[in-house]
């Protein structure tokens, strides 16, 4: 296996990708270098990844198909991912080269990813285009498995089908029967530009459910720190991008959580602490602009491995979802998208256990999008009533099942009700497991509707049930509500 996964968290997981030349740690971005002109010194951008993509067609172009080894070309020591050149076809129409060709050609100069020549699309596409890509890529990957054992590269499959679902799914089937080793999701800019992760969702999902679930899955493009969590977040494991360059060129400031024009800074100094940033804003502007780009490209690099490693270190604590609450507040898609997630499709990847949870889980009014209550609420179909009567009690002190007026009714009535506790977010919690994380461990802010329903559902399995202190509109004459714990205990005789 050239992939090993280390931690996971939502769908989103820490892994390591074995490659010939050493081993990525994922998430990761393979910043884009050209093989043409390279703007950055690639000392400095070892500064910050470790792996780099460049475009094999170029390259081929310049030496005229003749191999050469691509890092001696490159002066790069790390590891190196190529791609086929599709992104020219976007731009100049066709490539002069075969998809065979242009694929054993990233072999022979030593890359250590390569990519079949995938066919870029628009997320507009008709389907009956969107089919003919689908029907050519699953072509090339055939004939591609065929000599894919006897290359000593990791080879990418890029998956077609734009938005179409059906096509999605028939084309990650169909590649995932030849062996390649890396799945690959291309995402037209526009799409990342303007934050529309809901359809990036629903092509990962779909990619996901018909590939092995721990095959790595490649994003094409992607590179702001705004992106990257949330696409991690959704599944994906490796992203190239040039944005550090672009945005340099363009005076463009990545930061963690915006992009910041020069012309808008209005402090004396850049609000971040890289060592390039000491450098005062008024130097900045008045330097040559290429002396300028390489600065603010290099900081770019230094933010995008500052971003990459938060989010590495929120999959391993387990609290990827608070991050993305942080992150959504940056713009108001990423919050729509973030309260509109179907929490079931993240139910589906996110582990139960997290291997070392932290102390407390913050619900705000994002949080019913997360994964547990519902998984809770799940659960409980398999709880069996204790008794058939039920006393339903909403407090405010956690632990509950150390809560006072618990530990009153525990000692008044004993085994003769069921007692259950009401969480806004989470619905019925029944007193034997409310200590289980994070029932006991949450702190809440608003309601969960569904909570509400589930428990109108859920409570029909008991004779009577007894609410307190709780607003749950049952009907029917085995509910009463109590006033006081006194009267909960009148309504409860042996
Ligand atoms: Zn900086």
């Amino acid at each position: 296996m050239s992939f090993e996964i280390v931690a996971k968290d939502l769908a989103g997981r820490v892994g390591l990708l074995h490659t010939k030349s050493g081993v990525v740690e994922t998430p990761a971005l393979f910043p884009v270098v050209d093989p043409r002109k390279q703007e950055v010194p690639l000392e400095a951008v070892q500064r910050y990844f470790g792996q780099v993509i460049t475009n094999s067609y170029f390259i081929y172009r310049l030496t005229g198909g003749r191999a050469v080894d691509v890092k001696k070309m490159l002066g790069w020591g790390g590891v190196v991912m190529t791609d086929s050149g599709a992104y020219q076809i976007l731009r100049y129409g066709t490539v002069e080269v075969d998809p065979d060709e242009i694929l054993r050609f990233q072999q022979k100069i030593g890359s250590d990813i390569g990519v079949i020549l995938d066919l870029p699309f628009d997320y507009e596409e008709p389907y009956g285009s969107a089919l003919l890509k689908v029907e050519e890529t699953i072509r090339r990957a055939k004939r591609a498995a065929a000599y894919l054992k006897e290359m000593d590269m990791l080879v990418v499959a890029p998956i077609q089908g734009a938005l179409y679902a059906d096509l999605l799914a028939r084309s990650a089937r169909e590649l995932s029967r030849l062996g390649f080793h890396i799945f690959a999701i291309g995402s037209p800019t526009t799409l990342l530009e303007e934050y529309r992760f809901d359809l990036i969702l629903r092509v990962v999902l779909e990619v996901k459910a018909n590939i092995a679930r721990e095959a790595p899955i490649h994003l094409f493009g992607a590179g702001h720190p705004l992106v990257l969590p949330f696409a991690v977040a959704l599944g994906v494991d490796l992203f190239d991008s040039a944005s550090y360059i672009l945005y340099a060129r363009d005076d463009r400031i990545i930061l963690r959580d915006r992009t910041l024009r020069l012309d808008d800074v209005k402090t004396d100094y850049l609000p971040c602490s890289t060592k390039l940033c000491y450098t005062p804003v008024k130097e900045l502007r008045e330097m040559p602009k290429q002396e300028r780009t390489l600065l603010i490209a290099e900081h770019n690099l230094a933010v995008l491995r500052e971003e990459l490693l938060e989010i590495r270190q929120r999959i391993h604590e387990g609290t990827l979802w608070e991050y993305l609450e942080i992150k959504a507040r940056a713009h108001p898609t990423l919050y729509r998208f973030l309260k509109s997630i179907d929490r079931r499709l993240l139910e589906e990847y996110d582990p139960e256990t997290h291997p070392d949870p932290h102390g407390l889980f913050f619900y705000s009014d994002t949080a019913p999008r997360r994964p547990e209550p519902a998984r809770h609420r799940e659960r409980l179909n398999n709880v069996e009533p204790l008794s058939r009567r039920a006393v339903v009690i909403k407090v405010e002190e956690k632990p509950y099942n150390r809560n006072w007026q618990y530990l009153y009714l525990k000692k008044t009535l004993g085994d003769r009700a069921h007692i259950l506790f009401y969480d806004p977010i989470f619905g019925i919690i029944p007193e034997e497991i409310a200590e289980v994380y994070p029932l006991s461990q949450n702190e809440s802010e608003g309601e969960d509707e569904e909570a509400r329903a589930h428990a109108y559902e859920w409570l029909r399995r008991y004779d009577l049930v007894v609410l307190y202190n709780v607003d749950i509109p049952l009907m029917g004459k085995k509910v009463v509500k109590a006033r006081s714990l006194e009267e909960v205990a009148l309504y409860i005789q042996p």
